[in-house]
């Protein structure tokens, strides 16, 4: 990043003062500086909302705004015209659905609607979108390919990833799981994976059926919205199986609703049921949950991680890396920092998935390497993220230095992942409008296309002979 480089060789200090670290100011700590006080009142619509009623979760969920004429008419007076009419070509454009809560809503700086890093995660604005890349698809990770009974993705050796219901608390723009998450939009029709029993016995029943099954991931949809006596439907099938060690519920539930674990105690206390019943039979049940942003953590939410804490709840976090919300070192560490001073270690941060509609928040692998690099030493090593690559065609996670091939120019990267899919290669592609000019122009003539990922594929395996 600088070109000032020093190199610093070990010395011996002859001098007999101790070295000492320049003084920190106590005010910079920021990551410890949570928002409190009626910050939703400067939204008109919810001036006079009480603090008892903004904390209560079914009072969330009911004013939940899930279309774009009722997010218009509770942004009244706060935005312009210009951005309204933006935001409705947006939506009539994009694969997912709206659906934001009043928390969210709440955190957004609508005096820069435009540059605000939650507004560009969930409010689609017509006049960003980019053209998709041409080498995208709707389900990018092979999700359905690799899923022997709906709803059920089994990849890995040891573990699957079980979507027992396709609604979530919000709905996010970047969402990998736009092909089955939310309702049927202009663009999409949707692979239905609503709530049903008979689904679930099949799942639990393949599960079952595969002893090397040690992991199961409980995902969606949300897990915030199953019911309590849902989850611990669930939670119970799933620990019964004998050869099942560990299960995560993953909900992006305390990022945009902290409010439910403060007040909905029917679900907070069937989670931790499921908690404990599994800690009993040495089994382990954690939270996996989906910040990206150190604005989606308040007071509020500290209030709620520590309610969990003091249930002996394990929590990890998976961000998603977008541009325009946490792409730059600074927001990052504040991410990461703010993460774990509330004892939420941070697990993955993810590379955009080539998902449609969405390329203006993609950003380039080089942006993740760079990043990784800042972050790494800036605190606990466990609380450190791994950022990752989930290889489209379902080739699994990978750490982003892991790549066989990395062209800059094309944005064309290269993966193998000998432990999921031997033998075979997997590519992931930068966005176009983040490559140099050079690159730029080859995407720019379909004919290159092919070329391109030729070369690059040529090149990885030149680097195994
Ligand atoms: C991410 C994922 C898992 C869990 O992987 P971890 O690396 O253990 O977090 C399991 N199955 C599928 C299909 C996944 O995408
Ligand atoms: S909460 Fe998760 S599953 Fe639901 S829309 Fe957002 S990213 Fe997708």
């Amino acid at each position: 990043m600088s070109d000032n480089i020093v190199y610093t060789l070990p010395t011996i200090s002859t001098s007999p003062a101790r070295p000492q670290k320049p003084p920190v100011d106590e005010k910079s700590l920021v990551h410890k500086q949570f928002l409190r006080g009626p910050f939703w009142q400067r939204i008109p619509a919810y001036a006079d909302v009480p603090e008892a009623t903004f904390l209560d979760h079914k009072w969330q969920s009911k004013n939940t705004i899930t279309n774009v004429q009722k997010l218009m008419a509770t942004l009244q007076g706060l935005v312009s015209p210009e951005f309204v009419a933006d935001a409705e070509m947006g939506f009539k454009r994009a694969p997912m659905s709206v659906r934001v809560s009043p928390y969210l809503l709440s955190l957004i700086n609508w005096d820069d609607p435009y540059r605000d890093p939650l507004r560009r995660q969930f409010i689609t604005l017509g006049s960003r979108l980019l053209p998709d890349h041409p080498k995208l698809g709707l389900d990018s990770l092979g999700e359905q390919a690799d899923s022997p009974v709906p709803g059920l993705t089994h990849r890995y050796v040891d573990k699957a990833l079980f979507l027992p219901l396709d609604t979530c608390p919000v709905y996010c723009r970047f969402c990998t799981r736009s092909y089955a998450v939310g309702v049927d939009t202009d663009e999409v029709e949707k692979v239905q994976l609503h709530v049903n029993e008979e689904r679930w016995k099949q799942a639990f029943a393949y599960i079952e059926s595969r002893p090397e099954l040690e992991d199961i991931v409980i995902s969606g949809g949300d897990a915030y919205n199953l019911r309590p006596g849902q989850l611990t439907q669930i939670g119970h099938a799933v620990l019964d199986i004998p050869h099942v060690r560990r299960m995560r519920f993953a909900t992006k539930g305390p990022a945009v609703m902290p409010q439910k674990i403060l007040s909905d105690d029917a679900w907070v206390d069937a989670l931790t049921e499921v908690v404990e019943r599994g800690r009993k039979i040495h089994k382990e049940v954690v939270l996996h949950t989906h910040f990206n942003h150190p604005n989606e953590i308040t007071g509020i939410t500290e209030d709620a991680m520590n309610r969990l804490m003091e249930r002996g709840i394990v929590v990890r976090n998976q961000s998603v890396l977008q541009r325009g919300v946490n792409d730059d070192v600074d927001t990052m560490k504040l991410l990461v920092k703010r993460l774990g001073h509330l004892n939420i270690h941070p697990y993955y941060v993810y590379m955009h998935d080539l998902v449609k509609g969405v390329e203006d928040l993609r950003t380039t692998l080089q942006t993740a390497i760079d990043l990784e690099k800042h972050i790494r030493g800036s605190t606990a090593g466990f609380n450190t993220p791994t950022f990752v690559c989930d290889a489209p065609g379902g080739g699994g996670k990978r750490d982003v230095h892991s790549y066989e091939y990395y062209d800059r120019v094309t944005g064309i990267s290269v993966f193998m992942a000998p432990s999921v899919k031997p033998g075979r290669y997997f590519l992931y592609f930068d966005p176009i409008d983040a490559l140099p000019r050079r690159g730029r122009d080859l995407w720019a003539n379909p004919a290159e296309h092919q070329k391109m990922i030729d070369k690059a594929l040529d090149r990885a395996r030149a680097k195994r002979r």
